[in-house]
This record gives structure tokens, sequence and C-alpha cells, in this order.
């Protein structure tokens, strides 16, 4: 039986810690606000904001909410980030992706002043990331590491394969494994021989968006493997880009899906979250 690595205590362990420290802050008079804006009604983003909501309710952040119609356009919306920026009161701001088709998303996650921006997005931040900065850090990647290390799992020296070259996954997690050592090999569409590649992996990291289309052919005997993949079937369940039951024979350690890197790109949020507090200071 490999490791499971379990992402919803992990997850929990991370916002209780960050409980405990958004209480010390409040104690010194500083409270932590994110405003998180959604426009139009889309039911995917609408749990994703709910969920970040209820998280900065457990840790004790406040959160604004500001849910704009679907033809909101992309000057009114320009206008509320600059009204945003310049509050004082608001630590972070967080722009509910997908925007729709009229809003061109780059122009908008650019406007986020980097000092607000939790979900380290703006080319700034995705700069200090690449030189090695101190900083925000994407989420998603960020919460795979705290996977890997809290589950005593080395990284250093070891030979990761990245399944997926994104903005959002794959490239900043290649950056964040480099950063802990690893040699790290990007994998994408257009990559010869895909199998092979990830059979040289002691770490494999999945996040191409095809519903279990990993198997145990691709993963070496003992590799560890994460799934950031995240589907709903044809019953409605949720599964990952890792077949696991296939691939869990011959791994030393899986995350699952659910409860595996879902969990914790929250975590991660509320982490930068806290975080704007040494970046405003
Ligand atoms: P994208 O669709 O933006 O990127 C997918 C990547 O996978 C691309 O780089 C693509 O290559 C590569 N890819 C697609 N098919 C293949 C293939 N057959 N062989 C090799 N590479 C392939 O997806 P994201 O990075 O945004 O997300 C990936 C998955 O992770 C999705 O399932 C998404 O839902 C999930 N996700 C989960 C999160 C979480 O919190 N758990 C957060 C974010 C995403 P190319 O560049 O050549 O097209």
């Amino acid at each position: 039986m490999p490791q499971i690595i379990d992402g919803k205590r992990i997850s929990t362990e991370i916002k209780d810690e960050l409980k405990a420290q958004a209480a010390s802050l409040k104690e010194q008079g500083v409270e932590v606000t994110l405003a998180v804006i959604q426009v139009g009604q889309d039911p995917a983003s609408s749990v994703y904001v709910r969920n970040k909501k209820r998280a900065c309710e457990y840790i004790g952040f406040s959160s604004r909410s500001y849910e704009l119609p679907e033809e909101t356009t992309e000057e009114e919306l320009l206008n509320l980030i600059s009204v945003l920026n310049q509050d004082a009161s608001v630590n972070g701001i967080l722009v509910q992706l997908p925007l729709p088709k009229h809003i061109c998303e780059d122009e908008i996650l650019r406007a986020i002043s980097p000092a607000k921006d939790v979900d380290c997005f703006h080319p700034l931040n995705v700069g200090k990331l690449f030189i090695g900065e101190p900083g925000f850090q994407p989420c998603t990647p960020a919460g795979v590491i705290e996977l890997l290390k809290r589950s005593n799992i080395e990284i250093a020296g070891k030979e990761c394969v990245i399944i997926g070259r994104s903005n959002i996954v794959g490239k900043p997690m290649a950056m964040l494994m480099l950063r802990e050592n690893a040699t790290v090999t990007i994998t994408h569409s257009r990559t010869k021989d895909l199998r092979e590649v990830c059979k040289k992996a002691d770490i494999l990291i999945v996040a191409m968006g095809k519903p279990r289309m990993i198997d145990d052919s691709y993963v070496k005997e003992g590799a560890v493997v994460i799934d950031v993949g995240i589907h709903r079937n044809a019953e409605n369940k949720l599964c990952g880009d890792v077949d696991y039951d296939k691939v869990a024979e011959k791994c030393s350690a899986i995350t699952p899906v659910p409860g595996g890197v879902g969990p914790m790109t929250i975590a991660m949020l509320m982490k930068n979250c806290l975080e704007t507090i040494k970046v405003g200071e």
C-alpha cells in the first residue's frame, strides 16, 4: 500500500497555524481583509468563491464580496480594482477566473497591485518567483510543495517530471521544485514519448487536465505521484488526471482526488493573504 498524502488533513493543519497567526495579529490591532470579485454566475466559480470566503471566516480574516453582473465592462472592473488597490483596509484582491469573454484577463490581472496579488498572477510577482525573491507563491504549486514537505518526502536531488506547462500550475510548479533543488523536466502535449520521460521520475506531478489518463505504465516503481487534475466523471464523481487504482499499486506515495491537492490551493491562498502584511511592511 502506498502512503496516501492527505491534503485534507495537511490543509487543515496549515489553516489552524494561520488562524493562530491571525489571532495574534488581531491582538495587535491588525486585521487581514480579502476582496473577492466575481463577474457573472458561473456555478463552478460560485463554489470556489464560497469556499474562499468560508476559509477566511475559519481563519479570522474578513472578506468583502463583489458579485458583478455578467455584462460588467472591462472599464468598470478596472475602476473597481483601482479603488480596491488604493483602499488601505483591503490587503488582498482576488478576481475569480474565468472572466466573461469580453474582458481581457491579462489586463485585469496586471491591474491588481502586486502587493495585493494573493493569487500571484501579476508578472512582477511571477518574475520574483523566477529569480528566487521572497514574496507571494502561486497557490496550487505552493500547495504541492507543502504536501511533499509535510509528508516527509525528500525533494532535493530527486528527478521530478511535471506534465503540463500552464502559467497557473506547470511552469510555477517547475520553479518551486527547482528552488527545492529537484532536477526538473517539464513536459507538454508536444513531448515525444511522454511515457518514457515520466518513467524516469522519482516525483511525478500531473497537471494536464485529462481525466485518468496517467496509468501505471507511466510510473516508475516506488515513485511519488501528485495528481493536480480535477474532473467530474459521468457519475458526477470527482477524479484526477491519474488512474488512481492502477497507479497506487506501483507508487510509494500518491495524492487522492478529492482530498489531495485541491484543499491545499485555498490553504495557500490564505497563507498569501497573511503574507500581504509582510509585503506591505
Ligand atoms: P491547462 O489546460 O492550462 O494546461 C494543461 C497542460 O497539460 C498544457 O501544458 C498541455 O500542453 C498539457 N497537456 C495536455 N494534454 C497533454 C498530453 N496528452 N500529453 C502531455 N501534456 C499534455 O490546465 P491547468 O494547468 O490550468 O490545469 C491542469 C489540471 O489541474 C486541470 O485538470 C485543472 O482542473 C486542475 N487544476 C486543479 C487545481 C487544484 O486546486 N487542484 C488548480 C488548478 C488547476 P500544451 O501546453 O502543449 O497544450
